[in-house]
């Protein structure tokens, strides 16, 4: 069978699960699947990696099945393999599929106070901590944090059995906390007198201390080893301190036998964080970790929009690109300009526009107004040493490609031009490859030293 027919069945199930599924879960599930083969004895489905694979073989199955059948297909035997998609073959939804949660996310969530009312003193205590405003539902699903995402829902809906600890790092403002506590609300949800504990790790040490002086170290040790969850937030601040690292090295112990889950972030891999004990560090990977990236710039515009859309302000689209490009590594810092844009505009009855928005938070950036964007490729070609009309001519070698690639990146965050401009300061006729530069570069940035160097340093030299 072609490689179109093919498709075409996977296709047609994914239609299908596209409408009967929630958003978020269409997209975290099967968004980057495809299809690897199809024949009478079985369909091999390319999923994107181990989580997903469990996942689909556990939950949907029949699901699958029943498309299949619905269709008029065969149903031979279903067999899911981690392969990820060639780039540039995108699953369904791709494209819009940042959107992932929004439409969800207007339903008002259902408070801790909703549920049966539990009156153990212990149970109580033991949510202290717990935001109820950090949902599954009013979180965001896209590329840098689905994988975070599929993962803190596996361990809420079987806490202790698998990935246990989930260990969570990546930057500032990038949705750690969210996703943690919403394993710990999802889990309480389901079971209304789960003992979930939710602490920074800054909490942990004080608490800690306190109970060294007071002299109630056993409380202290007993009541964090008798939770079902444990989330530890920020774990960093460990870093140095002997004596609670060899606490929490007990605490962990007694929990992990006892098979409680533990839900750990931090700033930093394991091995990256000064002064760790080497018997917790190989404790922490005993589980699964997950290196949280900083949402692209499609999930940014779809977080603007989801929060704006709570709050019954409606955005137009430049002025979502124009934060969106703004704002690129900390979503608290997105969120607090968009209730600086909201606030703004309430107080005086405007609606947002681009130019009321760069006023506003335009100026904080301290942008000169003089750079051109020719200024910007010419200090590319200068920083790569290569010559301008190799930047901006045909050539495709990778010494010339990348320069061109960082430099479309810059057009876009320094002037915030569109697409279509970006391509024709580069000399090219297609804008999508103004957008794949930009995406590239942005994710780059985040991987690789020598690219946050080369944008650091031209930027530098842009703005002396
Ligand atoms: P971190 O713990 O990684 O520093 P937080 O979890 O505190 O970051 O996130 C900062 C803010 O951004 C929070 O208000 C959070 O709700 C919001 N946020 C981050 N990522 C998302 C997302 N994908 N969808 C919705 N809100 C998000
Ligand atoms: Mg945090």
């Amino acid at each position: 069978m072609s490689i179109t027919q093919e498709d075409r069945v996977w296709q047609t199930v994914l239609g299908d699960l596209e409408i009967s599924l929630s958003r978020a879960n269409y997209v975290t599930w099967f968004k980057n699947t495809h299809l690897i083969e199809h024949s009478d004895e079985k369909i091999v489905v390319g999923v994107p990696n181990v989580f997903i694979k469990n996942q689909l073989e556990k939950k949907y199955l029949k699901t699958i099945a029943d498309s299949l059948q619905k269709n008029g297909f065969s149903v031979p035997a279903l067999e899911f393999k981690i392969q990820a998609l060639a780039p540039g073959r995108a699953g369904r939804g791709s494209d819009s599929g940042m959107l992932a949660a929004q439409k969800k996310a207007g339903r008002p969530t259902r408070l801790l106070e909703d549920r049966p009312h539990v009156t153990s003193p212990l149970t109580h205590t033991y949510r202290q901590g717990l935001n109820e405003k950090y949902t599954f539902e009013n979180f965001v699903v896209g590329a840098g944090n689905e994988l975070a995402y599929a993962a803190c829902q596996a361990v809420a809906a079987e806490p202790g059995t698998k990935y246990n600890p989930l260990f969570l790092y990546g930057g500032v403002g990038i949705g750690k906390t969210h996703l943690i506590q919403a394993v710990g609300n999802a889990v309480i949800a389901q079971r209304s007198n789960a003992r979930v504990v939710y602490i920074s790790s800054e909490q942990f040490v004080q608490e800690f201390v306190d109970a060294l002086r007071f002299k109630k170290n056993t409380d202290f040790a007993g009541f964090y080893r008798g939770a079902d969850v444990l989330i530890i937030d920020d774990i960093q601040f460990f870093a140095g301190k002997e004596k609670i690292q060899e606490e929490f090295f007990h605490t962990f112990n007694a929990l992990h036998q006892a098979n409680k889950q533990m839900i750990i972030s931090s700033d930093k891999p394991p091995r990256d964080i000064p002064t760790l004990e080497d018997r917790l560090r190989s404790r922490f990977v005993w589980g699964m970790s997950i290196d949280m990236q900083n949402p692209d710039f499609e999930t940014r515009c779809a977080i603007i929009q989801t929060k704006a859309e709570n709050k019954d302000m409606e955005l137009p689209a430049d002025v979502v690109d124009f934060l969106a490009t703004q704002f690129q590594t900390n979503i608290r810092e997105l969120e607090g300009a968009l209730n600086q844009v909201i606030a703004f505009c309430e107080m005086r009855d405007l609606s947002p526009n681009l130019a009321i928005v760069s006023g506003l938070l335009g100026g904080a950036r301290g942008r000169p107004k003089h750079l051109s964007a020719r200024q910007i490729v010419e200090r590319c070609a200068k920083y790569y040493q290569i010559p301008l009309e190799d930047i901006l001519g045909p050539k495709r070698d990778k010494d010339i490609v990348v320069p061109r690639q960082i430099a479309m990146y810059l057009l876009r965050s320094e002037l915030h031009l569109s697409f279509p401009k970006i391509a024709h300061e580069l000399g090219r006729k297609d804008h999508t490859t103004a957008i794949h530069s930009v995406e590239k570069i942005e994710k780059e940035a985040n991987l690789d030293p020598t690219v946050r160097t080369a944008l650091q340093d031209i930027r530098d030299k842009l703005y002396v």
